[in-house]
């Protein structure tokens, strides 16, 4: 067997080098022809000095241009981002940053066909390329989104009021301002419109400017789409640069405020990461790197199982997407021991209808990989990962090729191994073939498959599929701590599942361990990362101005007219109505209880109280609240249009008969929105603390109300 392998080692690697020696001397006769890849610097595009390197197309070998950076100033071009973009990003409101991305995604998703055409010279199929391209737009629509969960302003406003002092004068609260320096993403090239936009839509919402720097190899796709980004003009000047060619030696320029993140090699990101100057200038470096995904079929999901036909499918798909290109990828595929002949055949024959070829010829469903080198480097994890399992599907020779030329674009046949003692044959825990390489792992009991999954020592995702909840619990609970993500899948979620492969914009997205410790995206998580967090102390009022929110305590303005008579534009954070008073009655509670229908025992039977903590029968909590709106509202029409909701309601002392209400009603916090339609009036949200007191003063009701409020001016 170990013969049968070496020869094949040699037969394989062989021709791959000549290749790659005739493309490198091809290059050298047409460098005149062909096209300079640019960098976008300090605000123009400009030709790096120098051949830099040569660009293939993926699936021809034909050289398509070059790219370098010899020249650019990276000091220069940090500084300009920290001082140009920085600056004018800093200046917007959330909203104003979450409408800019929004335009941004509907411009480039309006002219999305331009970036199919070349995305094919990536070796990206329709569907790769559909991921790319229109899942990172997805990711710009989605941060867009995000604005409605910042304040109105250009910092955050963190958590909750944290009580510091016993007579309520001193507080404690935090704010989040955007961080005063540049985002540097140094990208694999796997996904080179992807890889960027996932990252800027983040970076931009919070207000950093970004320094992108794809793999060389791919990036002529993304300076494609930098270049539609600039001509847009919707990005405010020096808040996105490109760096096409090497960036060797950029990491010596970061300043204190900047952020780093990598996705590439464990290798690279280590070596990126052990520069002294991140830890001199305390620079954080997110890191994504390689990680040894599984998925994992449960004991239930027997062959004739709904979950079984899932699973096959599911794997067969994170196996030849992107020609297994995906950090997220299935690398280790985890079967019960009973059932791993059913798992192979069933996997050899839907691989087999896996047609390789040129991506733009119909019926072809897998590309190549991205170049001649990472053919190269596949075929080399290949053959080390054939020393100690055996290859039950596909050949790194014998494969058929559509519509190309197989020995000159970068194709690769499917390769599916079987490990029959993955406890002891550990190099499919180790070795990171980027390409379609997978290795069926079998397993006796849950928990044995729960030490395979952890054997990869931290993964990027894990999915297990199974209906059985029990297991479900136990492998997710086994497996957690070792994973960024897991997808339990089963019949109920199948149709609208995203899939063990898509890392979700509202989810995080990274793994611990090997797959390099890091997390990005994740919504309004991925947001805080470009933020600096400061715990701000003070009396109240100083808390209120600082955090344009009322906090308790708070100096409250009780002159003027009722707030439901003043238009958004008008209302103060602190405006306050103090309201008339209710004397509460058993008439109300009975009322209540019959036009409610709650008829709770606490509220109706006064000698059902024993044990409880009520010494008479209590008013319905909603009674309160109803009737607190009964004092507060200011009924004539006005500016405030309608109520949408409670954001918080709590009953904090029992309110009995007899007692008297009264309402602290304040404007606590305002949410401009901006118009959908031009014939939409122009309106804000306004929410209001409404503080139920009792006869001594004391708080028997606290909620925070959201209120829909006209704008004076309708322009
Ligand atoms: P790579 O060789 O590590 O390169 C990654 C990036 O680092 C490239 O942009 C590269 O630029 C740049 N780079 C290399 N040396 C540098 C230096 N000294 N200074 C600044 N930049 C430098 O990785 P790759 O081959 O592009 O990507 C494949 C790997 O990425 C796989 O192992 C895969 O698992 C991993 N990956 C992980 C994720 C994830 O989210 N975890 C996603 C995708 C891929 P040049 O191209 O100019 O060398």
């Amino acid at each position: 067997m170990r013969g049968f392998w070496i020869s094949t080692i040699e037969s394989v690697q062989a021709p791959l080098r000549i290749w790659s020696a005739i493309f490198s001397m091809f290059g050298l006769f047409n460098h005149l022809t062909m096209r300079n890849y640019e960098n976008y610097a300090l605000g123009s595009w400009i030709k790096g000095d120098g051949e830099g390197t040569t660009l293939f197309n993926a699936i021809t070998a034909k050289e398509i241009g070059r790219a370098s950076s010899k020249g650019l100033d990276f000091s220069e071009m940090m500084s300009y981002a920290r001082k140009v973009g920085g600056t004018k990003l800093r200046k917007m409101t959330f909203q104003e940053r979450g409408l800019m991305l929004k335009a941004l995604a509907l411009h480039l998703h309006s002219i999305k066909n331009k970036f199919y055409a070349l995305s094919t010279q990536t070796g990206a199929t329709k569907v790769d390329s559909w991921i790319d391209i229109e899942g990172g737009i997805g990711n710009i629509f989605a941060n867009a989104s995000l604005r409605k969960n910042f304040p109105d302003l250009p910092y955050h406003v963190d958590g909750d009021m944290a009580p510091l002092s016993k007579n309520g004068t001193f507080i404690g609260h935090h704010i989040m301002m955007p961080r005063e320096g540049v985002a540097l993403h140094i990208n694999a090239f796997n996904f080179p419109i992807w890889g960027m936009l996932e990252k800027i839509a983040v970076n931009l919402m919070a207000g950093v400017p970004a320094i992108v720097k794809p793999a060389t190899i791919t990036c002529f796709l993304t300076e494609m789409m930098v270049r539609e980004i600039v001509d847009s003009k919707i990005l405010p000047e020096g808040s996105l640069q490109l760096i096409c060619g090497s960036a060797r030696g950029i990491i010596d320029n970061v300043e204190t405020g900047d952020i780093v993140t990598f996705t590439g090699s464990a290798s690279t990101g280590m070596m990126l990461k052990s520069n002294p100057r991140l830890i001199e200038k305390a620079v954080s470096f997110n890191m994504e790197a390689d990680s040894l995904n599984c998925s994992v079929l449960g004991e239930d999901a027997i062959p004739g199982t709904a979950e079984f036909d899932l699973f096959i499918k599911e794997v067969q798909r994170e196996m030849t997407v992107k020609a297994g290109q995906k950090c997220t990828a299935v690398r280790r595929i985890i079967v019960p021991e009973k059932v791993v002949e059913d798992v192979q055949i069933a996997l050899g024959k839907r691989l087999s209808k896996t047609t390789i070829g040129d991506p733009s010829i119909d019926g072809v469903r897998m590309g190549s990989l991205a170049g001649n080198e990472q053919k190269i480097e596949v075929t080399e994890k290949v053959l080390q990962l054939a020393q100690s399992q055996e290859i039950v599907y596909g050949s790194l020779k014998e494969f058929e090729v559509t519509g190309a030329d197989k020995n000159k674009g970068a194709f690769i046949s499917p390769i599916l191994f079987l490990n029959d003692d993955p406890f002891n044959k550990t190099d499919c825990h180790n070795v990171e073939a980027f390409g379609p390489v997978s290795t069926i792992l079998p397993y006796k009991t849950i928990d044995e498959a729960i030490e395979l999954a952890r054997m990869g020592k931290g993964s990027l995702v894990c999915s297990i599929i199974t209906n059985d909840m029990k297991i479900a619990e136990q492998f997710v609970l086994g497996a957690a701590s070792m994973h960024g993500r897991i997808l339990v899948l089963n019949e109920a979620c199948s149709k609208e599942s995203t899939g063990h492969g898509s890392p979700m914009p509202l989810l995080t997205h990274g793994g611990p361990g090997r797959a390099g410790g890091g997390e990005e995206m994740g919504g309004v998580r991925g947001i805080k990362h470009y933020l600096q967090r400061t715990a701000i102390q003070g009396h109240p009022t100083t808390i209120s101005a600082l955090t344009k929110q009322y906090q308790v305590g708070g100096a409250q303005n009780t002159e003027g007219p009722h707030v439901f008579r003043k238009h958004f534009e008008e209302i103060e954070i602190g405006d306050t109505v103090i309201t008339d008073k209710h004397l509460v009655t058993l008439d109300n509670i009975n009322e209540f209880a019959e036009l409610s229908g709650d008829k709770f025992y606490a509220h109706m039977d006064e000698n059902s109280l024993d044990g409880t903590i009520f010494t008479e029968r209590v008013a319905h909590g909603y009674f309160i609240m109803s009737k607190a709106a009964g004092l507060f509202v200011d009924p004539a029409k006005g500016p405030v249009l309608l109520n949408y909701g409670i954001d918080e309601c709590r009953f904090t002392k029992p309110v009995y008969p007899g007692m008297t209400i009264g309402v602290r009603f304040t404007a606590k916090e305002k949410i401009s929105q901006e118009k959908r339609e031009d014939d939409e009036f122009s309106k804000g949200i306004v929410k209001f603390l409404v503080d139920v007191y009792d006869d001594e003063g004391e708080t028997v009701m606290l909620a925070t109300i959201l209120t829909m409020v006209r704008k004076l001016d309708q322009s």
